[in-house]
């Protein structure tokens, strides 16, 4: 039998998993990243869930993760002139997930892909796609096309391959808020498996302490506009420095004493969600991952969502006649929780804009109750989701 081609674009979270997975379900994927070369250093951290954890595992790579992130069984929060609000343990006693740089993550499953024998070719972004009903010819802007039998877009929030299947599709949504964060170090802290969340003065403020003493810190702040990733990059960082050290300057130990023994750089990022995308498959196209649902960092779980979604594609693509056939699967299987995900993400970012005293103090005096009542509600519908390769979909 001839081999079946896949063209899978972007090399993130979702697209080297989804290469992996469809080798598995018997075809031949290609990888192709727009940016030039890897960005293994790239970024700052983020929180694989347990959800996404048990992807990794089907992966053959969650021990690498384990080993490198940081344990994740609690959250606590306090305000911050330091009164403690409450903790939430997670009851199943399992870990709620490991926070891992961003850059580890993305080395980890592009060497996972490589080693399958899946090429990764760099400096390739897509500019438009030729569609016929089983066919599909990806052009990239250097000039070059690649041929498929399938396309998968993985080409994150703001992706080509979504404006070109549906060009009527809502775009993302500004939340209102932009992240910042760095890595510190020499904060006199014990390590926990733990995030601590403080809700500062002027504005929100988490950290987790690793074995090594390193320090894993971010904020968000209330920001007008739409700014783009690369506007506010390019606002020089030490002005960044000078406005996130004002910002925290009244709150407790330790939140002033992390910002200032920051070593690394401060990443600063726009916060977008999209919610509902009306088209995830167009013939033998389709979309993955921050494609068609990006969820604000509130929940921790966007790279999860990704890792589930490529485990579940090439789940149908295996059990399904056509493509055409296991994309319309795919998305009677996933769209009702990931819109759900997204929700539950926004909503939790409500909680993180600015907020004057007296909604201080009825945020403080509240929380408490809601954090109790948090603690007891199941999240066994975000973090318990189990997708087996060995069960088949239809
Ligand atoms: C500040 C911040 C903090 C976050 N924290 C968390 C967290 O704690 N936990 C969590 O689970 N998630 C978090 N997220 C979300 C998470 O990063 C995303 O959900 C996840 O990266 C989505 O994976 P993806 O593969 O779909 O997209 P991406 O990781 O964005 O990958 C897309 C890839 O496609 C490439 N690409 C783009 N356009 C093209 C093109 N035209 N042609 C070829 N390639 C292209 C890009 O270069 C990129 O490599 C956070 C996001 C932000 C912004």
């Amino acid at each position: 039998m001839a081999s079946r081609k896949a063209i899978i674009i972007g090399c993130g979270i979702a697209g080297p998993a989804a290469a992996i997975f469809l080798k598995r379900a018997g075809y031949e994927p290609h990888i192709f990243e727009a940016q030039p070369d890897h960005d293994d250093y790239a970024g700052l951290f983020l929180n694989v869930a347990r959800n996404g954890m048990r992807v990794l595992r089907e992966l053959g790579v969650d021990g690498r993760i384990r080993g490198e992130g940081i344990e994740l069984r609690a959250m606590t929060f306090r305000s911050g002139n330091g009164k403690f609000l409450g903790r939430i343990e997670d009851p199943s006693g399992e870990p709620q997930g490991y926070t891992v740089k961003r850059g580890f993550l993305h080395r980890v499953l592009r060497e996972a892909a490589e080693s399958e024998g899946i090429p990764v070719t760099f400096g390739r972004k897509l500019r438009d796609l030729r569609i016929d009903p089983d066919r599909v010819t990806a052009e990239f802007e250097d000039g070059s096309c690649a041929e498929g039998d399938l396309l998968v877009g993985c080409d994150g929030i703001h992706s080509i391959t979504r404006r070109l299947i549906a060009p009527d599709a809502a775009e993302p949504a500004y939340t209102g808020l932009i992240s910042f964060g760095g890595i510190a170090r020499g904060v006199d802290l014990p390590p926990e498996p733990a995030q601590h969340m403080v809700f500062g003065k002027k504005a929100f403020f988490g950290y987790l302490v690793k074995r090594d003493g390193e320090i894993y810190w971010f904020g968000n702040l209330d920001y007008p506009g739409r700014p783009t990733r690369r506007e506010l990059q390019a606002v020089p960082q030490a002005e960044w420095r000078r406005v996130i050290e004002a910002l925290y300057r009244h709150d407790l130990h330790p939140v002033p004493e992390i910002i200032r023994k920051s070593e690394s750089g401060i990443g600063v990022y726009p916060i977008y969600d999209l919610m509902s995308v009306s088209r995830w498959h167009k013939g033998p196209v389709a979309l993955i991952g921050d494609a068609i649902h990006a969820t604000s960092p509130n929940a921790g779980q966007g790279a999860s969502l990704a890792l589930e979604d490529a485990l579940a594609l090439a789940k149908c693509v295996r059990d399904s006649a056509t493509p055409d056939q296991a994309f319309r699967r795919f998305e009677q299987l996933r769209r009702e929780r990931v819109e759900k995900v997204v929700r539950y993400s926004r909503s939790i970012g409500r909680r993180k804009h600015a907020v004057n005293p007296v909604q201080v103090f009825f945020r403080d005096l509240m929380l408490p109750f809601f954090l109790k009542r948090a603690g007891r509600d199941s999240q066994a519908w975000l973090y318990d989701y189990r997708i087996d390769w060995n069960d088949g979909v239809n």
